[in-house]
């Protein structure tokens, strides 16, 4: 048996297990790569009550629980026609805008008329709540 033959023969298993290995260890950098960059986005996100979010959520009308709010008339809202589709008044909170998640992914609970590091709640509410196409 020719040396070069034999070391070709059981080079190349190792090859492929070495390959999957690193292949595996870089998907589990990418996963935790990205469950890192999402989580620090999250923690950069301030309150809607924080000094540089207080004023724009005040010209929306925001409130931080739109259940709430309704029952202690912080805001008033109407059913709305949308598309065919009629939202009743409980039904406009931010995870059903179409404004809901769009600064940073739509994971981010963030507001496009927000500043994009101020964080709104997917139970809460505006004046300008419209529905998710
Ligand atoms: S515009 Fe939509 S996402 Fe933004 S605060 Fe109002 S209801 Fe929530």
């Amino acid at each position: 048996m020719n040396e070069s033959n034999v070391d070709s023969n059981n080079v190349a298993p190792a090859d492929r297990r070495d390959f999957f290995k690193k292949m595996l260890a870089l998907a589990g950098a990418g996963a935790f790569f990205q469950l890192f960059s999402n989580s620090k986005a999250f923690a950069a996100l301030k309150p809607a009550t924080s000094p540089s979010c207080k004023a724009p959520a005040a010209a929306l009308g925001y409130v931080n629980n739109l259940a709430v709010a309704l029952k202690n008339h912080k805001i008033a809202k109407t059913a709305k026609t949308v598309n065919g589709k009629t939202w009743t008044p409980l039904e406009q909170h931010c995870a059903n805008c179409m404004f809901f998640g769009k600064n940073q992914g739509k994971n981010v609970p963030t507001c496009a008329l927000m500043p994009p590091s101020c964080a709104v709640s997917p139970h809460g509410s505006c004046n300008d709540w419209n529905a998710k196409s």
